[in-house]
């Protein structure tokens, strides 16, 4: 009988009855077809290899990481509370290990949902691999965590989540956001004000076939990885790099994201995106769990693989390699852009429109951080939608010193009750999460 040298667990939970409309390229298919192949495949007769049934995430573990408006239930299924609650099964059976790796093979994906949820954004309503990571956090010793999002499209809710964590390695390898919702991801964008380097964004130019994101990964992510020294790699698998997948431009193979798998050595991976239904998924799928499994994955081609075809030319090749001299140049650089932003500033503030196009809302934020030397520091959000909603929302990392504590306290307790619809704190300090009464309470 086969053996896994990597013990490796899955769940699988393709969401029957949710879909944004019957024939959107978010829908379960994605997933029956890839379980399928997984059976056919023999991989569950592989010793070693393992299925986990989903359980469901709480209320608190989506208010770890979001402000929902107006509150969970309104921007959230059933389906969002097994998809995450998949990602966190698979955490859980890592963390204790009961397996060396796991793959949570779960819809509806999460990684365009940021910190503030008034709907959703590019088919994510809550982000299902922060709500696993910071339940992981609460429950087991680890602090140092690297997310490396391998989906095609940037990964912007994530970013956002971690935008000002230092402790958060995220790095997002995807299709030029010139050419590709959601439009950001640029390697300028590098984090907060008190997690500089701790965003790193690849941008790759459409056509890049595995050539360049084997480069990529060997020559940027391994390398900023090694020296982050995270507890544990998380995977953003999405696979919509691929070379027949409808929506993007891009030409990855099952090979191609197995080599990556294999190179990378994520602990977890959860699926994100991937749209080629017949033609990619259920290979790539089975290429990656080989590959976290340690196995052989040399015989894993889709039947129309014909790599001379899909070859990347030798302008993208170099467009890379000057990519990668950005963002290693950004990393090497983190502490001085760092102290250059925080000059002696004490409070920074940053305003922007986020736009849910899955929903249809636009969010104008204004969020201010306190930048502080003793801990990652406290910062609020104020936001209002389309919608008529406008709420405060007060973050006090995990970490945070006695001062931001006091900070956050002051921020939300002397809001003004009449001028928001819900004032929100997070106090990771004290893992709680708390609610103000305002002029809306009987909403
Ligand atoms: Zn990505
Ligand atoms: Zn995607
Ligand atoms: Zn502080």
């Amino acid at each position: 009988m086969l053996r896994a040298k990597n013990k490796t667990g899955l769940v699988f939970f393709p969401a029957f009855d949710w879909a944004i409309s019957p024939t959107h390229p978010e829908r379960e298919e994605r997933l029956l077809y890839t379980q399928d192949q997984v059976f056919e495949e023999g991989l569950f007769d592989i010793d070693g290899i393992k299925e986990y049934k989903p359980d469901l995430v709480t209320i608190k573990d989506i208010q770890r990481v979001h402000f929902c408006v107006p509150d969970v239930w309104s921007v959230t299924t059933e389906s969002h509370f097994i998809s995450a609650g998949g990602a966190k099964t698979i955490g859980m059976a890592v963390l204790e290990k009961q397996v060396d790796k796991g793959f949570a093979l779960v819809r509806p994906p999460g990684h365009h949902a940021m910190r503030v949820v008034h709907g959703a954004r590019g088919f994510c309503n809550i982000n299902i691999e922060a709500v696993m990571i910071e339940y992981l956090r609460e429950a087991y010793p680890i602090n140092r965590v690297a997310i490396v999002d391998t989906d095609c499209h940037h990964g912007d809710g994530t970013q956002d989540i971690y935008w000002h964590d230092p402790d958060t390695l995220f790095i997002s390898i995807h299709q030029d956001g010139r050419t590709l919702y959601p439009g950001s991801g640029f390697t300028d964008e590098l984090g907060g004000p008190t997690a500089v380097g701790k965003t790193i964004n690849i941008p790759l130019p459409p056509h890049t076939s595995d050539e360049g994101f084997l480069f990529a990964t060997e020559h940027m992510i391994l390398p900023i990885l090694k020296e982050f020294k995270p507890d544990i790699i998380i995977n953003s698998a999405g696979q919509d790099n691929h070379y027949t997948d409808p929506i993007t431009q891009m030409n990855f193979s099952a090979q191609g994201y197995a080599t990556l798998t294999r190179l990378l050595k994520p602990d977890i991976a959860v699926l994100e995106g991937g749209y080629s239904i017949e033609g990619a998924l259920p290979y790539v799928n089975v290429g990656i769990v080989l590959a976290m499994a340690g196995l052989d994955y040399s015989g894993v081609i889709e039947p129309d693989y014909r790599p001379e075809r899909i070859r990347q030319s030798p302008e993208i090749s170099r467009w890379i390699e000057d990519t990668g001299k950005i963002v290693l140049a950004g990393w090497r650089q983190r502490d001085r852009i760092q102290e250059e932003l925080q000059a002696s500033r004490e409070f920074i503030e940053r305003s922007r429109d986020i736009y849910y196009d899955t929903d249809n809302i636009s969010e104008t934020q204004k969020e201010t951080i306190r930048v502080c030397r003793d801990c990652s520091g406290v910062f609020k959000i104020d936001s209002s939608s389309s919608r008529g909603l406008h709420i405060l929302a007060v973050h006090i990392p995990r970490k945070a010193c006695g001062k931001c504590i006091e900070h956050g306290h002051h921020w939300f307790d002397t809001a003004d009750a009449g001028g928001f619809n819900k004032i929100f704190m997070q106090d990771r300090t004290e893992d709680k999460f708390l609610e103000r009464k305002t002029h809306d309470a009987g909403r």
